[in-house]
């Protein structure tokens, strides 16, 4: 069938990507090697277009070997592989759940015709307990490996054992920050391709004093930013949980909305994991326009970490950073595992900041100060494995078919003690006996 239109519309925009014209070296690379790393800054077109590339290269291979094999891309979040295999199957021109599909846990949007499948972590970890060597796949993709969840950390161990008996495999492993070193000494010193983004400059502002109250902090920066700043452009919000997220988006459109019609629409959209996919999709909308007298309407959407590497929202030239996430934190000696608002890392404010130049110069508000940027944050945020109770872990392993779980080849190993209280929760639990 010819393509749609809309077909057209957006390979325009496709080809404008900075991965585009990386096309070629990546099909020479992905010939010669079974492993590489890719870089790129986020917005690059890593996770739209390269997963169509490799179908592409399984399409290629199954025509020379007769097997009809799939690309799966792995993404940390649910919403992020909803909205992404979503935005794909457009830019395929085919019906989502057809050609392109997803599968999170409770829902599996696929069907016999599928050769392109985006997939959370932990699905795709699920497959590999029925199906160890993933035979169904040609070429796995691990995006967004720089959030080191437990999920895609384990999955690179399995990986790298999978490789050793597929010869017919491909593994690409995408990341956002520059940590690259790092996953190519795992995989043997595997080739890694960069790719430069193309962004503005933005200008960094922190708060002289810290602040007291960071959502109070927040929403008085957000609506100063729209009642204040002359150029056009959307605001990015950085908070930790749902009920923080429409607390704040509740409070912003009330002030805005009592100024009257000097200051322009603003629309205020949040954005976190639980919420429903067409409410999702709504970041993507554009701002109201501006009003006859000349005042600026935007758009202003709320995230949690969401919207730092996972997901594009072009259009944004102010970003708000309050400093903090919701992380997972586990205490091996006391056994409990919490979820806490903590302060974000350097390598995640870098991150968050870049958001602000997506399509011009733009403007990031720090709410708090510079020195204890220098001085309190961490450079990288640890990795989940580190940070977790890892009773399931140790199950999903054992499952895995793996016994020695102390020479399993983690990327960091988790702490000796922590694998202890696993085993011995375990034990108690009559899940695994005493040998
Ligand atoms: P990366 O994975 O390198 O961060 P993506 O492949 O997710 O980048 O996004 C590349 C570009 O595709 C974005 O900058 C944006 O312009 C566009 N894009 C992605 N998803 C959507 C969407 N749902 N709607 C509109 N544009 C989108
Ligand atoms: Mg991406």
């Amino acid at each position: 069938m010819p393509y749609s239109q809309r077909y057209w519309n957006i390979y325009e925009k496709r080809i404008q990507l900075p991965v585009h014209e990386y096309k070629e070296k990546f099909f020479e690379t992905l010939d010669k090697v079974q492993c590489m790393t890719l870089v790129g800054e986020t917005g690059s077109g890593k996770t739209t277009q390269i997963p169509q590339w490799c179908v592409e290269y399984v399409r290629r291979e199954s025509i020379r070997s007769g097997m009809k094999r799939l690309v799966a891309c792995t993404q940390p979040r649910r919403v992020a592989a909803m909205s992404v295999a979503t935005r794909v199957a457009e830019e395929m021109d085919v019906g989502l759940g057809q050609e392109v599909g997803y599968s999170i846990r409770f829902e599996d949007c696929v069907s016999d015709r599928t050769i392109l499948k985006y997939c959370t972590d932990g699905m795709l970890l699920r497959e590999a307990m029925n199906c160890p060597l993933l035979d169904n796949y040609g070429v796995l993709i691990l995006d967004e490996a720089h959030e080191r969840t437990l999920a895609t950390d384990i999955l690179m161990g399995l990986i790298k054992e999978i490789v050793r008996s597929r010869h017919d495999i491909k593994i690409v492993v995408m990341s956002a920050t520059l940590d690259s070193g790092k996953f190519q000494n795992y995989f043997e010193n595997c080739p890694l391709m960069t790719v430069p983004g193309r962004t503005f400059p933005v200008e960094i502002f922190f708060t002289p004093e810290p602040e007291k109250d960071y959502l109070e902090a927040a929403i008085r920066t957000v609506v100063q930013i729209h009642c204040c700043e002359e150029t056009e452009g959307d605001i990015l919000l950085f908070l930790t949980g749902q009920e923080e997220i429409e607390e704040a988006c509740k409070k912003i459109q009330r002030q805005v909305t009592d100024m009257g019609p000097d200051v322009g629409e603003l629309k205020c959209i949040p954005l976190y994991s639980t919420l429903p996919p067409n409410l999702q999709q709504r970041i993507f909308e554009a701002a109201p326009p501006n009003r006859p007298n000349g005042a600026i309407g935007r758009k202003c959407v709320v995230s949690t970490n969401i919207a730092e590497t996972s997901l594009t929202i072009d259009g944004v030239v102010f970003v708000v950073d309050p400093g903090f996430s919701k992380q997972k934190v586990y205490n091996p000696r006391i056994r409990v595992e919490s979820l806490l608002v903590c302060p974000i890392s350097k390598a995640s404010a870098m991150q968050r900041a870049g958001r602000a130049g997506r399509t011009k110069p733009g403007k990031t508000f720090r709410l708090y100060t510079e020195k204890a940027y220098q001085g309190e944050m961490q450079e990288q945020t640890y990795p989940e494995i580190l940070r977790s109770n890892l009773g399931s872990v140790v199950l999903q392993l054992k499952k895995l078919g793996i016994d020695d779980l102390v020479h399993f080849d983690f990327m960091d190993p988790p702490a000796p003690e922590t694998l202890m209280r696993a085993l011995e929760l375990l034990n108690y639990l009559a899940a695994i006996n005493d040998e």
